[in-house]
């Protein structure tokens, strides 16, 4: 502890205005705003609507390197751009994913930003904030209910209950819930089953809740999705078991985008939050359409390094939305450069610059990637309190030589103060007009072809394998229809490898596709490349046991 305040205390002294007064600043009526008490608003449908001739301001995309247990702060350098961004007189606004109850009660860390650069309240955007998820949970359950129940009553689509695929969501970190039998108990109860739960945050409706238009959109990807087969393999869609109208009343709400601020009172969009293994990762595309009607720059964030993240940013949400973004800000940190160069998570103290120019070569493999997809980029260096005069200069040095600026942030110490000048180098790169944004395939290239895409272009690695199933499967859905999707990879977050534990910028590797999905109603195949937990479990020590209110029915241990 070197005596810094928590992120919850820094948050609890903030000097919030009325979210009336944030919404203003971006022109938003007062009517517009559906307030969920003070300090959260939904931004209401019709207003958006009226928004549709208006120009759009620029996009920039905040991504990183491979995530390392050292901490890269993508969210934390989000918020301290946007607030440098409006520092230096520009209307801009962020755009970020809404938290799960999951991970807060599970490790440590919210979803707000950090230090100084953080969306306020943030016990409520940890917490149940403006209910979307809960909606999201309801909406995603009706749907399981209503197919047992069709069971229940004769089963006349001849669902075959062993390829039930629709499983049950709770957004709660429960490994007890992965595999459970249903409707035990006699004949009354129905045909037992077996099934799971996975967390809210994995379910296709979120994916699909992120990735509307509107709401006519919405309830038709909805109808879209695959519940289960039949006996001879036909599937069964939602719109067969009909709940996608009820499903759609019940999101109606949580379709709305919700306002919050930022600690320096700027306006942030908190929408949406898609899992970014066998999902897309990023907040509503509604969120962002809205925001850049409202603001001339949008900062976003997408999940885990930019090899998941930008990826399915570029070829899954900007494909599908027709968005395009003007310049993509690649977060590194001193320490995380350290831990790819090879240091131990306890040996981050001492200085090392060779560690640090070793580890480069990670960030170097991401800055290369992004300029593939057509857009600039620059490199925001988190500051760290430790970090060194040498090692960051080592960093600048060695992003110099890429062929593009690396720039020392310290937002989460200062603010937006600490970020003016990486919101003025944004400005530039956005407003340059350079930005020819380009997916990293076609839709018409075939399923696996576009995975040893993203395989071979975006991991550098030497070849994909899967077995005859896999391939043949991606053959069928080409036949039925879904050749055109673009694909989701489900692979870990730490390395350009299936291995977690190989930092660096390994080069030939095998990607092995153990399974693939279908995801009908979002629009896209997912690729399991590893191990993928679609229900997390607690540690042995959760961090809900620190969780509790103080003598002033404040909250004590939410980070
Ligand atoms: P990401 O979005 O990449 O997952 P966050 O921005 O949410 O990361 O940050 C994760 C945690 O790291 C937060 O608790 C935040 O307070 C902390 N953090 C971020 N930047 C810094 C920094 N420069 N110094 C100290 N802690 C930081
Ligand atoms: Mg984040």
């Amino acid at each position: 502890d070197m005596g810094f305040k928590t992120d919850i205390e820094i948050a609890r002294e903030a000097k919030k205005q009325p979210i009336q007064q944030i919404g203003a600043k971006l022109d938003i009526p007062s009517e517009a705003l559906l307030p969920y008490g003070h300090d959260k608003a939904k931004v209401g449908q019709e207003f958006i609507n009226s928004l549709d001739d208006r120009p759009n301001g620029k996009l920039i995309l905040v991504t990183a390197i491979n995530p390392t247990p050292a901490g890269e702060g993508k969210t934390t350098t989000t918020v301290g751009l946007g607030d440098g961004l409006n520092r230096i007189g520009k209307r801009a606004a962020i755009c970020i994913r809404e938290a799960s109850l999951g991970p807060n009660f599970g490790m440590k860390g919210g979803a707000a930003g950090g230090g100084h650069a953080q969306v306020v309240p943030m016990e409520d955007m940890n917490l149940h904030f403006t209910g979307d998820f809960h909606a999201i949970t309801a909406a995603h359950n009706l749907l399981s209910a209503m197919i047992d129940n069709h069971i229940y009553w004769g089963n006349e689509l001849g669902i075959d209950e062993r390829r039930v695929t629709w499983r049950r969501v709770i957004d709660m970190n429960d490994r007890a819930l992965r595999d459970v039998v249903t409707a035990l108990g006699g004949v009354a109860n129905g045909f037992p089953r077996q099934t799971g739960f996975d967390i809210t945050v994995a379910s296709e409706v979120m994916a699909i809740l992120c990735l509307a238009a509107d709401l006519d959109d919405l309830q038709s990807r909805l109808g879209d999705m695959i519940v289960a087969y039949t006996r001879d393999r036909a599937p069964i869609y939602c719109r067969d078991i009909k709940a996608d109208g009820a499903m759609t009343v019940l999101l109606k709400d949580a379709m709305q985008p919700n306002l919050v601020q930022t600690l320096e009172n700027n306006p942030a969009f908190v929408h949406g939050g898609p899992f970014a293994n066998i999902a897309h990762g990023c907040n509503s595309v509604i969120a962002t359409k809205t925001a850049l009607k409202l603001a001339d720059y949008v900062v976003t964030e997408a999940g885990f390094g930019a090899d998941l993240g930008a990826e399915k940013f570029m070829n899954i949400k900007c494909r599908k939305a027709g968005l395009a973004p003007d310049a993509v800000v690649i977060v590194a940190t001193v320490r995380a450069m350290k831990m790819n160069g090879g240091v131990a998570k306890a040996d981050l103290g001492a200085e090392n610059v060779a560690a640090v120019e070793a580890g480069c070569a990670n960030l170097g493999r991401h800055i290369k990637n992004v300029k593939g997809f057509g857009v600039p980029v620059v490199v925001g260096i988190n500051h760290f309190a430790g970090d060194t005069e040498a090692e960051i200069a080592a960093v600048k040095a060695y992003v110099a030589e890429q062929g593009a600026e690396a720039i020392l942030c310290k937002h989460w110490a200062d603010g937006g103060a600490g970020a003016e000048e990486l919101a003025r180098k944004v400005v530039e790169l956005a407003d340059s007009g350079v930005a020819e944004f380009t997916t990293l395939y076609p839709d018409e290239m075939p399923l696996f072809e576009k995975i040893e895409a993203v395989a071979k272009g975006i991991y550098h690695a030497g070849e994909v394998t899967a077995d005859k199933k896999v391939r043949d499967q991606l053959t069928a859905w080409e036949e039925a229809g879904y050749g055109h999707l673009p694909v989701c990879m489900a692979k870990t977050q730490y390395s350009f490898s299936t291995d977690p534990n190989e930092r660096g910028a390994p080069e030939g590797h095998t990607i092995p596709v153990r399974e693939v999905r279908l995801s009908a109603g979002a629009g896209f195949v997912v690729a399991i490349c590893g191990e993928i937990m679609t229900m997390p479990g607690l540690p042995r020590v959760p961090a809900s046991e620190n969780i509790r209110l103080n003598e002033d029915s404040l909250i004590e241990g939410l980070f």
